[in-house]
């Protein structure tokens, strides 16, 4: 069995090239110019009727959709932002480009937010709360909501990597006050670039869509929210993250595909973690009870090895054929917390450092079959095996 590339994206359906072809031949491209039904229009109301949401506000990426979502809760300035230690980069950085504080919380090993720090840094003069769902790893969203709630905190979902995932039966990214969703390649809708905010709340959603760039009156062509609109109208700053109608072409017939991609994503996810499991070495979190994933990527920890042996076995799998990320192993990560130099504070995390250095990051798209999964499955175990069977020589 080969193995199969990682890397490669599934193809758009074919639907979009028609709706592609048609915007090219009239060069309509803009969202507010046609008067109603524009391609981004129509994507941000099945994107809420699929989530069951009243509204959603399609932007250029889930950063952009991050930081209105900061700036639509009205915020003041140097407001602290409660996240999680363990997230992407954008996310502080769309909360210092909010002009807001980020404040980061311990991670436990299984990739969630540590509930014990949560609840301690909440008390830190926190205005509202960044839940980073990475990786599609669903925090206890009871918890955390009971605990913003009681304090009156509101929440934005980073739902970056979690479209399709639920917990207790509730779509991730509509149990805070705003969910936000990312089309960007590597996730489960790939439109290059793009991202969409959803919400229940009618004044908070009109103030989003002034913001992303509906100046003078485009903002009629969001539905009939007159009021909310009037009160924000001229009052508010215009910093221009809209979507291009040539993306939402590619973005919606995706929609239909979520289901699809969600039930392979798990069954592949769901075969390896076994086969890693079955080893002393690998061992991959369970999913908290009441959470149901749509992973398009496997997360294990390395079990009680020293440093030098974790970096081997990431040698040994890249030359067996398969790309293993340990997060904090390689050099500058993205998703490593001390990596992020520019935060106006820094605190040091023992727990989320500790997880970071163990933890490993495999990409596994939904499109690989059981054979795929499966050999990727073996190279894994057998880089393990290369690695950590050597008895170890002690004292000499
Ligand atoms: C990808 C990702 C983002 C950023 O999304 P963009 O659309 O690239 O801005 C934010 N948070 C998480 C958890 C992500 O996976």
């Amino acid at each position: 069995m080969t193995l199969p590339n990682m890397h490669d994206a599934e193809p758009i359906p074919a639907a979009a090239q028609a709706e592609i072809e048609r915007l090219l031949q009239s060069g309509d491209l803009f969202r507010y110019t046609a008067s109603e039904n524009a391609p981004v229009t129509l994507l941000e109301q099945e994107f809420a009727e699929a989530l069951g949401v009243k509204y959603a506000l399609a932007v250029s990426s889930c950063s952009a959709a991050l930081f209105l979502s900061l700036k639509a809760l009205d915020l003041p300035r140097d407001a602290r932002v409660l996240i999680p230690g363990f997230t992407f980069a954008a996310v502080p950085s769309a909360v210092i480009h909010a002009d807001c504080v980020p404040v980061l919380c311990e991670v436990g090993e299984n990739y969630r937010i540590d509930l014990a720090d949560f609840e301690h840094q909440l008390s830190d003069n926190i205005a509202a709360v960044i839940v980073s769902h990475m990786r599609g790893h669903t925090s206890d969203m009871d918890a955390i909501m009971a605990l913003c709630d009681a304090r009156d905190i509101p929440v934005v979902e980073d739902a970056a990597h979690s479209l399709g995932t639920t917990w207790k039966g509730r779509n991730i990214g509509t149990i805070g006050r705003v969910g936000c969703f990312s089309f960007q390649s590597y996730k489960l809708i790939n439109a290059g670039e793009g991202g969409i905010l959803i919400t229940d709340d009618a004044d908070l959603v009109a103030r989003a869509v002034i913001m992303s760039g509906a100046y003078e009156h485009n903002w009629k062509k969001h539905g009939h929210l007159t009021n909310a609109f009037a009160r924000w109208q001229n009052k508010l700053p215009l910093y221009n993250l809209r979507l291009s109608n040539l993306s939402a072409a590619i973005i919606r017939p995706q929609i239909a595909e979520i289901p699809r991609r969600v039930a392979d994503g798990r069954r592949n996810h769901d075969r390896l973690a076994a086969a890693l499991n079955a080893t002393p070495w690998l061992k991959v979190p369970e999913p908290l009870i009441g959470e149901v994933r749509a992973p398009d990527s496997i997360q294990f920890n390395l079990c009680n090895l020293p440093d030098a042996e974790c970096e081997a076995f990431v040698h040994e799998a890249s030359r067996l054929g398969v790309k293993v990320q340990l997060f904090g192993l390689s050099r500058d990560n993205a998703r490593a917390f001390w990596n992020w130099q520019f935060l106006p504070e820094h605190r040091e995390l023992p727990k989320t450092r500790a997880m970071l250095m163990r933890a490993c990051d495999v990409r596994l798209p939904a499109r690989l079959s059981e054979a795929e999964v499966d050999a990727v499955a073996q190279v894994i175990v057998m880089a393990a095996e290369n690695c950590f069977t050597q008895p170890r020589a002690f004292g000499t």
